[in-house]
Order: C-alpha cells, then structure tokens, then sequence
C-alpha cells in the first residue's frame, strides 16, 4: 500500500524517511496539522503525549530546511534536556536523507562547546529556553533567519518557568516566521503568548478518543489510610505481574521511598524526578526502553513528554489531584489497540477526586478487593 504521507508535497527524501521510520499513515494531529503547517500558518495544538506531535512539526520543518544554508533555519524550544534529545532524535531521522545538522542546546553543558557546535553545519536548533537565550544574548546564535518555530509542550514549560525566557527568544526572531505551539493543555498565559506572536492561528484540538480508553482497564482499591499503601502495593504488584510498568507517585520523597522498598524485595525499577541528574534520568529512560527493567517509578513532571511503548500497566500509587493529569498518565498504556491495565490506590479521602475523574473520562472504575497477600501475613505475626 503506497505510503499515505505521499498525499502532502513533500520532497522525496522526507517520503523516504518516513517510509524507512515505518511511518505509513499520519497520525490524528498530524493529519490535523501538517498541511497548514506546509501552506505557513500558525498553529495552537493540543493533544495527549504519545499522539505524534513531534513529526507533525518535524516532517514539515525538514521537508522546508535547506541542506545548502548554513544556519538556523528553525527552533525548537523544549522544557528539558530528555525532550530536546528525544526531538533532535525524530528530526534527524526524518532529515537523514537530507543530512540534517540539528545542534541540541541545553544548560548545564559547557558553552564553549555548544558555540563550537554552532561554527559547523547548523540547520534546525533545538533547545532549552535559558541556554538559547543565554546564545542569543551572547550573539552565538544567529535567529535572524529562522522561519519557524516550535514550541512544544508549552505547559510544561509554564509550570517550569520558563515563560519568559521563551517570550524573549521570540523577541529576538526577524521577519514573520511560522509559529507552532503543542501543548497537553491550554490556559490564559499560553493563549496571551500566543496572541502576543501569532497571527490568526489554526487551533487544533485532539481529544482524548474514546478508542484508547476502551483498551484500558481501570481498576482502583480503596485504602483507608497512607500507611497500608505500601504493602498494598506489593500484594498488588505481585498479583499483577506486570510486563512493563510506570508507577506513579505525588511526591518526590514517595517515588524514592517506593524505589527503595522495592530494590529491597528485589524487584528490579528505576525512577524519574526533577532532582535526579540529567545524566541519571537519561540512563534510567534509556534503560527502561531497552527493558533493562521493568518498573518505572515517577513524578508527572519527570515522565511529561518522554515517551515508552509497550507499557502494560499504569499504577496511580497516589491518585493525581487533577482530572487531566489522570487521563495523561493512564493513557501512556493502551496504545495501539493493544491492552492495558490502570491500577488506582484511592484514599477514603479522594471519594470526590474519584468522582471527578469518571465523570470525565465518563468511566466509572471497577473498585477490587485488595487481595491481602502480605497484608495478611502482616496480620499473622504474633505479637
Ligand atoms: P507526543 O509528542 O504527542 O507525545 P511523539 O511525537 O513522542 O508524541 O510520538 C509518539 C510515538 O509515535 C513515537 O514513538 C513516534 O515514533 C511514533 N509515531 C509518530 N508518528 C507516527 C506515525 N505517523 N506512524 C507511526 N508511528 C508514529
Ligand atoms: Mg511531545
């Protein structure tokens, strides 16, 4: 069957890309996006991790990049160092047969060598805000020619404060370049942003499709108070078996704790937060993806974005305090017509956080008896 991206006027080296990425068929929002991305319109995007935002603007900034100039041609800002490597890493395979030069910059990474990087071949730029800003500031980073822009997971980007530093990166750009915004979701400030840069731009939103929710089981067990979680959770985990897990936790201190506990029963995870060394969570994503082990633990901010397949089971260890959050977490499994299984632990006190959550997703949750492995034996010993 002939490649459906053969639909757009795309250069053959892009078809080519995309048929050796086994991209055949566009993705909801890239079908949604693509083609006014290619006729130079803004665009505000929304739509949940894992639905292809990254080749949406890819395929078009690499079908529009220019092997021959030798500079910035497009940015693309990411909150964090594990999102501008994951998207330098789908622009470079989608600009391979182009040759492509997709320089990453990012802070924390001596300077010196970045400004080097960016006297070779330089064609699409991705990076994080402060240091591009840092570039821009020092004059090492010409924008003066770049005709598109990316801003992608532009919430998280809120939430990390970086807000400003992009609204002054945009300051620096020339011209009328194309700008594109993806986001999970919406607010006042990222619509001020973009009412500020952007001319009359598409809004897309994709929504959550029934058909992912259908393939996902969700399951939740009641827990009267925080203390009986963790043996809870083992017996579950137990139980459960999973292939493949993200567990996900509130707080920071918990996903150590819960990592901790675990490494002690001799079950093999990794885990993902914000204090952990870049360095250390790339590993540890690295790792996971090559199935190194088989149990993620995370906070939402760490895991945003980062995308894994095959995953079987999500664990709400604590419930999310957010409806949306709930609905992003669960749906990293499911994928692709595949099963999955949502595990919930809900505190007598989270009732309305419960009801919220199923009058959203217009699910209601299976409640399960714990199934008292350990917690029995606990009961057991005598005193
Ligand atoms: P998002 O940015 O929306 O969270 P990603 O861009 O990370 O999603 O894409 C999720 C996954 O889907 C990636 O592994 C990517 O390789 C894959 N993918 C993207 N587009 C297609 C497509 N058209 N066909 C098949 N797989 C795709
Ligand atoms: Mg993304």
């Amino acid at each position: 069957m002939e490649n459906q991206f053969r639909q757009y006027p795309l250069e053959e080296d892009i078809l080519g890309a995309l048929d050796a990425l086994g991209y055949t068929q566009p993705t909801e929002i890239q079908a949604a996006v693509i083609p006014s991305i290619l006729n130079g319109r803004d665009i505000i995007a929304k739509s949940k991790t894992g639905s292809g935002k990254t080749a949406a603007f890819a395929i078009p900034i690499c079908n529009f990049a220019d092997w021959e100039q030798n500079t910035a041609q497009a940015l693309v800002l990411e909150p964090t160092r594990e999102l501008a490597f994951q998207v330098k890493d789908e622009l470079y395979a989608i600009g391979r047969f182009k040759r492509l030069k997709v320089p990453v910059l990012y802070g924390g990474f001596p300077m010196e060598k970045q400004i080097l990087t960016l006297k070779q071949r330089t064609h699409i730029v991705v990076g994080t805000p402060g240091r591009v800003l840092d570039h821009c500031k020092r004059g090492t980073l010409d924008l003066s020619k770049v005709r598109y822009v990316v801003i992608d997971e532009a919430d998280l980007m809120l939430d990390m404060g970086f807000i400003e530093d992009v609204r002054n990166i945009l300051m620096h750009l020339e011209g009328k370049p194309v700008f594109m915004l993806f986001s999970a979701t919406m607010g006042e400030r990222l619509e001020a942003l973009a009412a500020q840069f952007m001319h009359e731009p598409l809004e897309v939103k994709i929504e959550n499709d029934t058909e992912t929710a259908d393939t996902i089981e969700q399951v939740g067990y009641f827990v009267d108070e925080d203390e009986k979680k963790l043996p809870l959770f083992l017996d579950i985990l137990t139980m459960e078996n999973p292939d493949n897990a993200m567990v996900f936790c509130g707080t920071r201190e918990m996903v150590e704790v819960l990592y901790y506990r675990l490494r002690k029963e001799g079950i093999a995870c990794g885990m993902l937060h914000g204090m952990i060394d870049q360095k250390v969570r790339t590993r540890t994503i690295e790792d996971f993806r090559a199935q190194g082990f088989r149990i993620l633990i995370a906070t939402d901010v760490a895991a945003r974005g980062v995308d894994f397949q095959n995953i079987t089971h999500v664990f709400n260890y604590d419930l999310p305090t957010n409806k949306e959050v709930y609905v992003h977490r669960i749906g990293r499994t499911g994928r692709a017509g595949e099963t999955g299984r949502a595990v919930s632990l809900i505190r007598e006190d989270e009732q309305k956080m419960l009801n919220s959550i199923e009058s959203f997703t217009g699910v209601g949750l299976a409640i399960l008896k714990p199934p008292a492995l350990r917690m029995l034996k606990m009961l057991a010993v005598p005193f």
